[in-house]
């Protein structure tokens, strides 16, 4: 059951609404993917809630497909194979496929974090050499 709800799109996008984040236990079981409503080719994004003192119940690898996860609230520890460390807002972790992943999260609020997937190797450029600056009339004025 996701709460993800798609409120436009054209021809090359898609924008969809995950409604407040800090919601999601209740309305998306804790964790929402993105890539099937906003229809990406190359990575799956997730946003998830881990409730105050709780661990997720699994460990996990992947088998192609590194992911980074980025913290955006909370405190806990992130533990990849025999290695833990100490996670918050702020914190990124790019993890192999092969670690074996598992986190906590300590503290008395929320972790909210956001999950980005892609196949291990596959970008092949990015930032300035992919972006093309081009002249567009902005709408929104
Ligand atoms: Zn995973």
């Amino acid at each position: 059951m996701s709460n993800v709800k798609k409120v436009a799109e054209g021809t090359n996008f898609t924008a969809v609404d995950m409604g407040k984040l800090a919601l999601l236990p209740e309305t998306a079981n804790g964790k929402a993917f993105l890539k099937e409503m906003t229809k990406a080719t190359g990575t799956e994004i997730s946003l998830s809630v881990l409730p105050a003192r709780t661990d997720l119940p699994i460990f996990h690898s992947h088998k192609q497909n590194e992911e980074t996860y980025i913290i955006l609230s909370g405190e806990g520890k992130f533990q990849v194979d025999d290695q833990c460390v100490d996670i918050a807002e702020g914190s990124v972790l790019r993890v192999a496929p092969a670690g074996l992943r598992g986190m906590t999260n300590s503290s008395d609020e929320q972790m909210i974090y956001i999950v980005i997937q892609s196949k291990e190797n596959s970008l092949e450029q990015y930032s300035m050499e992919d972006g093309v600056l081009l002249e567009a009339t902005p709408l929104w004025k």
